[in-house]
């Protein structure tokens, strides 16, 4: 079966990519998105070298780099003692791309942009809840007619991927996030910046380059936090908050001097899940709705725009849709399984309760880390090369 008419819901990173490539192979693309507006949701990110390279077949690196913020470090510190246990350098692995810190909003313009330009049709306000047979059904129960593929990328909450598998298992730990101005000095621009205690406090500070139309340099702030405390920090207020903060990190003040009402930091909570089969008949799903979990290695959108590739290449060198889903499928197994399982691994080095995790991270993860091996296989762990699928 030929496929021509394509519905994609879902109008985050990894939607709008496989809207655009889909368009770009020829074929009629209709993206669905519950939002009245298309818009972007939630906080900076790490763009990692993996990801950029799928940006680069698309001609869009530049644009996303000109708002981005190249990052060659990332490095952490527990509180206490100053002892570093996280200091990787993509510049370790002698390559020359590094990752990108960028807000939300550059990435979705850019994407968004693009998809505009090559016709893909973009319809808002349509929750889609349920596919079938190539047809969607949205939350008011009304049906689509039937699309030749339907590619579910609507994100971790996803109600079509529920039928394929269990969704996502809670976390006990999320995060409180913020845009903040760029600090400046003592901060790195060029460096993701962590401080621990043990492993329940966590203090972040990303470095996100500007949103589109502001020239204004932005960081993204992150403060580690189970959702079942979010109520008790509330009612403690923002001034025992960035006490106990400044207490971690006294140089974060300048950042914590922009957040002056509590609605600034949005709690984000985590859960992990990865569809064993991310295909159905006439369906594919790609992104958040396959598979997510906590942000730790920071690889969510590098995996969705890997996912978005992967398939767009399966349908592009298979005739019948069965045998371009198998592939698509084939490809991204192990490597998703390989980044599920570390970020599934190591995020309780770095979010948990309990001291015996963190003594473990500061007295022998870190001393690992500076084995002579080491960085340059963190680099490309880091990088999303580990079993990269672009060279499978
Ligand atoms: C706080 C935080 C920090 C993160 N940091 C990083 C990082 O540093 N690096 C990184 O790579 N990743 C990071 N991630 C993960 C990353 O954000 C996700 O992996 C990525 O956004 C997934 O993209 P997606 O397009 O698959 O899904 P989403 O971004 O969730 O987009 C889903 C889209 O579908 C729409 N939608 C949802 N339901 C429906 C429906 N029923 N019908 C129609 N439309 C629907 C939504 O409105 C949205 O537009 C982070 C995540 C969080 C929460």
């Amino acid at each position: 079966m030929s496929v021509q008419h394509v519905a994609v819901v879902g109008a985050g990173p990894s939607g709008l990519a496989a809207a655009l490539m889909l368009a770009r192979q020829g074929r009629r693309v209709t993206l669905f998105e519950r939002f009245d507006e298309a818009r972007p949701v939630g906080a900076g990110f790490m763009l990692q070298p993996t990801g950029l390279a799928v940006l680069d077949d698309l001609g869009l690196t530049p644009a996303v780099a000109a708002l981005g913020q190249p990052l060659n470090h990332i490095f952490g510190r527990e509180a206490r003692r100053g002892r570093v246990v996280l200091d990787i350098r993509y510049s370790d692995l002698n390559r020359p791309r590094q990752a990108l810190g960028v807000h939300r909003a550059a990435l979705f313009h850019v994407l968004h942009q693009a998809c505009v330009a090559e016709g893909v049709e973009i319809v808002t306000a349509r929750e889609m809840v349920a596919a079938g047979e190539g047809r969607l059904t949205d939350a008011a129960g009304h049906e689509t007619p039937a699309f030749d593929l339907v590619i579910d990328a609507s994100g971790a909450r996803s109600r079509i991927a529920a039928a394929l598998g269990p969704g996502p298992r809670p976390l006990r730990f999320g995060a409180l996030w913020a845009t903040v101005p760029w600090p400046g000095a003592p901060f790195d621009e060029t460096a993701l910046e962590q401080v621990y205690r043990a492993a329940d406090k966590m203090v972040g500070v990303l470095p996100v380059g500007a949103r589109p139309g502001s020239p204004d340099r932005l960081a993204t702030f992150f403060w580690s936090l189970k959702a079942d405390d979010h109520p008790a920090w509330l009612d403690a207020g923002l001034d025992a908050w960035k006490g106990e903060a400044l207490s971690l990190w006294p140089e974060i003040e300048p950042a914590l001097d922009a957040l002056t009402d509590p609605d600034q930091l949005t709690l984000a909570s985590y859960g992990h899940h990865t569809l064993i089969r991310p295909v159905a008949d006439r369906l594919a799903v790609i992104g958040d709705a396959a598979h997510s979990t906590s942000p730790q290695l920071g690889q969510g959108v590098n995996m969705g725009l890997l996912d978005a590739h992967a398939l767009t290449e399966a349908l592009a060198t298979h005739a019948d849709l069965g045998d371009a889903l198998a592939a698509y499928a084939r490809v991204r197994r192990w490597h998703l399984r390989l980044y599920q399982a570390l970020s599934f691994g190591f995020t309780p080095f770095y979010q948990a309760d309990g001291r015996f995790l963190p003594w473990v991270r500061d007295h022998i993860l870190g001393k690992v880390a500076r084995l002579p091996f080491a960085p340059r296989l963190l680099a490309a762990t880091v990088s999303g090369l580990l079993l990269d699928p672009r060279r499978r």
